[in-house]
């Protein structure tokens, strides 16, 4: 089993925890992880949460764009979606 201690995390004045010190590291990303979308919801950010629309893909994302109008996690994924749409184009 693998634990995360407090002395294996760089502790800055910037750093912040919302898990018991001595959580596992599965545990302690669970924690934090909740506890950001919890903070983005909160602070009305929802809207901004998105899964990609790639067929292959299904990471998540919080969209960073000024309209919000981000639709794949990264270039990668738009890239190999905008090159697939186009064969699909080309073929008819
Ligand atoms: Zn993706």
């Amino acid at each position: 089993m693998v634990r995360a201690r407090r002395t294996d995390i760089p502790q800055t004045s910037l750093s912040r925890s919302f898990h018991r010190p001595e959580a596992t590291l599965v545990d302690a990303w669970a924690a934090d992880m909740g506890t950001a979308l919890a903070m983005v919801i909160g602070v009305g950010q929802g809207a901004r949460l998105g899964a990609c629309q790639a067929a292959t893909c299904s990471l998540v994302f919080f969209d960073t764009t000024r309209n919000a109008s981000r639709r794949f996690c990264d270039l990668s994924c738009q890239n190999r979606a905008k090159a697939s749409a186009y064969r699909a184009r080309r073929r008819t």
